[in-house]
Order: structure tokens, then sequence, then C-alpha cells
């Protein structure tokens, strides 16, 4: 007998397969990451097409052949239209699925993931006009969190010392914040503004009420993008 499997999912990722077909990555509750495959998902007639599509959260069944799974039902729950009609949210909307692609191993099933990846598109769905960039660090800088990646932020990454206010580096490479002393054996270290030091500790929160009131000053959102793009580089390389 054939096992049909069930689970709520988002879908993260999709290829087209051969003349109908198409493969898909779906972030699920129950199983972490999958690769299921869409047979004649793109076919005119596929009962499959209503309920599976680019980051469409789904009910989904599937089966599992010998090679690979095989979606079997696919029931919409949320399109998120909102986010769809807004090019600023759906450029995050791609860079949380990418984010989650990437930094997740196929059926390692993480409820906590599971529910940033959650609150984080419905929050995006409904965020107000220029919001979108901030939800995106919420749920990037809350995602090394959970994986276990959160940067040392309160103390030196090297000697461990409290950080007192003053010139303050940062690290990828070692991890954090670094000392004005240690900063000579530090790799890779560069200067880091302290205002921006303080919006990374409320961004770790996990509490988007919070972080959702955040004022940032221009030259301070550039520096967390900076920031941040070169801390997921440093982890997407030890993850490889
Ligand atoms: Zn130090």
């Amino acid at each position: 007998m054939v096992v049909h499997y069930r689970s709520k999912g988002l879908v993260i990722g999709k290829i087209d397969r051969g003349e109908a077909d198409q493969i898909f990555k779906i972030y699920t509750r129950d199983f972490g990451k999958l690769s299921v495959l869409g047979k004649a998902v793109r076919k005119t007639k596929s009962k499959l097409r209503g309920g599976a599509d680019f980051l469409y959260f789904s009910d989904i069944e599937f089966i599992q052949g010998r090679a690979q799974k095989t979606l079997t039902d696919a029931g919409l729950i949320e399109s998120f239209p909102g986010l769809r009609e807004d090019f600023e949210k759906m450029k995050v909307a791609y860079s949380m699925a990418e984010i989650l692609d990437k930094m997740t191993g196929f059926e390692e099933k993480d409820e906590r993931v599971w529910r940033l990846a959650g609150e984080s598109f419905s929050e995006l769905e409904k965020a107000e006009k220029g919001k979108a960039g901030l939800l995106y660090y919420y749920f990037l800088w809350n995602f090394f969190s959970l994986l276990g990646y959160l940067p040392e932020l309160y103390n030196c990454s090297i000697c461990a010392k409290k950080m007192a206010p003053g010139l303050l580096y940062f690290s990828p490479l070692e991890g954090g914040l670094i000392c004005k002393k240690c900063f000579s054996k530090a790799q890779a270290a560069f200067q880091i503004d302290q205002d921006l030091i303080k919006i990374l500790r409320v961004m770790v929160c996990k509490d988007w009420n919070v972080v959702s009131r955040l004022k940032t000053a221009p030259h301070l959102k550039k520096s967390l993008k900076e920031v941040s793009q070169n801390y997921l580089d440093e982890i997407i390389k030890k993850l490889i």
C-alpha cells in the first residue's frame, strides 16, 4: 500500500522539468525542506496548479517513490496577494525563500524555523510601506540565531570581556564584536557604529512588534545591509 504523507508547506522554489513537470522545493512543518515532483503540473487541467506555485502556503500530500517524492495533492491556504503586487515586498520574499533554501538541509524538520518563516511571510504580507526591508533583517538575524550562529553582541569575541562604549569593531570571521585591544589580532575586523550594535541587539529579540518600531537613519540602513550581507556570506561558507 502506498503511504500518502501530508503536511503544511511553503513553496520556496520551483524549476521546470520535461514538457509539463515541475520540481518544487517546499519547506514543510512536518518534514523540513523537501524536493517534490509535480507531475504534469504545467498542464492547464492539472489539479495541482491551484495549490502548488512559488510562495504558496498550502496543504500538501505526497508519496515517496523509489527515486523521488511525488506530489499527489496541494490545497492552497494562502497565496499572499498583497506581497505579489508590491515590488519591494516581493524582493524581500525572494530573499527569504532563497535563504531558507540555502541554509537548510533536506528533511531536517525544525519547528522554530517553520514558525519564524510563517511569521515573517504573514507579517510581510500585511507590512506597511517601508517596513519590508526591516522584516528581511528580522528574519535573517533570528534565523542566524535559530541555527546557532548568533554573533557575539555584548562581549569581545576574542577575549570575552564586556564591551565598553567607544570604538567598536566587528568580525564575521571571529563571530561578532571585537574590542580595541584585540582588533590587531582579529581577522577581517572592521569598525562598527554603536547604534548599529543596538539595532542588532533589538533585531534578535524575536519580537516583530518591537523590531517594527525601530527607526533607522539612512547611514545605519546602509551599514545594516553591509554587515548583514558580510555575515551571511561568512555563514554560507561555513555551511557549504
Ligand atoms: Zn577583546
